[in-house]
Formats: structure tokens, sequence, C-alpha cells
């Protein structure tokens, strides 16, 4: 069930992000969300397969090659979300303030298992990108970067 997780994490009668309906697709689009919860850090969503598939990134997304970031995959969210901005209250999932802090069209290149190649075309982020998995950080964790 795509979505699910995000679901159960949720409480749509307090928050006031989407519920999302079942894959509705509006193109290919990317969002950083900044977000100001427990810790400041960025979500990068891709929408892919119907879904924004998502990543938790603690620093700043890197806008110039030679800066890796690490970002920790989190559940899919509906691709209604990227236009989500708003204050998630205190006590529920991801409290605090969502707000975009990049936008704009995502092309992917190659899908593999552990390697997404892609390009943005953002206002801060623009150019070619990778993620690519890798256990540093438990087994949700990649490295985010601007490829050459
Ligand atoms: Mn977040």
């Amino acid at each position: 069930m795509p979505l699910e997780e995000y679901r159960k994490k949720r409480d749509f009668t307090r928050s006031p992000e989407p519920r999302g309906g079942a894959g509705e697709s509006t193109g290919r689009i990317f969002v950083v969300h900044e977000h100001h919860a427990t810790r400041l850090h960025y979500d990068l969503r891709l929408e892919m397969g119907g879904v924004l598939r998502s990543w938790a990134v603690p620093k700043e997304p890197p806008v110039e090659e030679g800066i890796k970031r690490l970002a920790i995959q989190t559940e899919d969210h509906p691709v209604e979300y990227a236009g989500f901005e708003g204050t998630i209250p205190e006590g529920m999932y991801g409290a605090g303030t969502v707000k975009t802090w990049d936008k704009g069209e995502f092309i992917l290149e190659e899908e593999a298992d552990k390697e997404l190649l892609f390009e943005l075309k953002g206002k801060k982020l623009t150019g070619r990108y990778a993620l690519i998995k890798t256990k540093f950080k438990g087994k949700d964790s990649w490295l985010f970067f601007k490829r050459k």
C-alpha cells in the first residue's frame, strides 16, 4: 500500500498536511522543504511512481559540486505534498513549520536499487545530481551530491 506508512504516522483531523489521493500525478517534480522541526532539516522529495520519494537532509542541500550530504530516506509522501507549506501542530509527527526551499522539474536519468541519477531544474538546485546508497548511518542512508 503506497502511503500507508505516511498515513499511519499522521492524524489528518489535526494536521494540515494532505492525506493524498491514490497516486495522482502532476508531472515530474521535485521539492525541497525547509522543515523547522525539533532540529532544522531539509526534506528532498522526488516524484517517482505516483508518490514523492523522500529523504531528510540534515544540512543545506548541495548547490555546487564537491559537497556530499547525508540523506536519510523517509516514508513516501503524496504528490500533493509538493504544494504543502504550513505548521504541523506541536505533539504531532514532524511538528514545526514547513516551507518550500526549492522546487522545480525533476528528470530521472537512471534508477537502480542503490543509485539514482537525475537532473534538477530548480532555482537553487540546478544540474545533474545523484543519490547513492551508503551504509554510513544505517540502512536508510544515502549520499546526495551534485555531479560533474
Ligand atoms: Mn521533515
